[in-house]
């Protein structure tokens, strides 16, 4: 039987500092509720690069999506059109770079909310932080974004959701993995996912909390540091899971998700399933 399946990203939280400011996460690991791994991104660690490594299970030395700029749809085998070529409904609620990844150009006053049958992204709710500045970050507030998701969930009941939060990268561009900022924000996800996690979990979904990658002291990622290349894996579900010790490889997670949903897995996506 397959099973639903939630991904959130935690946009630039580092595997230490999820560790030491994830609550509810690391509470609910701690009482063999959930699984957590350490899990090494591709190269460069970018997040465009990475949004697309997490959905297509390629480095971005193949994918070619090797930065932020000139970003352009997805031109390889990825979870959204597998999933939606399989007759599966996708939803996503997302910065706009996963709109012009999966469903092509992002406008605005078109794509904030999209509703689409034809689309990789069937049900969106897309944000664009458009005028990000240090007096003002211009970030949704976490419990808002889950609340879209559960919305979207009890309305339609997609087959995958894609919640992805951007707040702790932002702020850790502005002030650093080594800040209050940082910490505090990553706190603020953990809360509002422990709000938001047992609601999914009713509604029969498998859980999967990550990031695309981490943050050094320069407020900076990008290259090779182990702050930037260690991120978390949590998993909340049924299915049996890897050694707690093993460190996971970010090109299964897209493998992982599609065999979840007992979907084809193309060949382009080389790793095995991790559960
Ligand atoms: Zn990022």
């Amino acid at each position: 039987m397959s099973n639903k399946v939630i991904l959130v990203i935690m946009d630039g939280v580092g595997y230490d500092t999820a560790l030491s400011q994830c609550g509810y996460l690391e509470g609910m690991v701690e009482l063999g509720r959930a699984h957590r791994w350490k899990m090494r991104t591709a190269l460069p660690t970018i997040s465009a690069a990475m949004y697309e490594t997490i959905h297509t299970g390629l480095s971005p030395l193949d994918h070619g999506v090797s930065g932020n700029e000139a970003l352009r749809r997805s031109n390889v085998p990825n979870i959204f059109d597998q999933l939606h070529q399989a007759g599966h409904s996708t939803a996503a609620v997302a910065h706009s770079y996963f709109h012009t990844l999966y469903n092509g150009p992002y406008d605005p006053v078109e794509h904030v909310e999209v509703e689409d049958e034809t689309k990789a992204i069937q049900y969106g709710r897309f944000y664009s932080m458009e005028g990000y500045s240090a007096a003002n970050i211009c970030a949704p507030a976490e419990i808002d974004l889950c609340a879209q998701a559960t919305r979207l969930i009890r309305r339609h009941t997609p087959d995958y959701v894609l919640l992805h939060s951007s707040s702790v990268d932002s702020l850790g561009h502005k002030y650093t993995a080594d800040s209050a900022q940082y910490r505090i924000q990553t706190w603020h996800i953990d809360n509002a996912l422990a709000r938001t996690i047992p609601i999914w979990r009713e509604a029969g979904y498998d859980v999967f909390v990550t990031a695309d990658h981490g943050m050094n002291a320069d407020g900076h990622h990008g290259g090779n540091e182990e702050i930037m290349r260690n991120v978390p894996f949590y998993y909340f579900g049924a299915a049996e899971v890897p050694a707690k010790d093993q460190v996971l490889d970010q090109l299964a997670i897209a493998p992982t998700v599609l065999s979840r949903l007992d979907v084809e897995i193309p060949d382009s996506m080389k790793q095995k399933p991790l559960l």
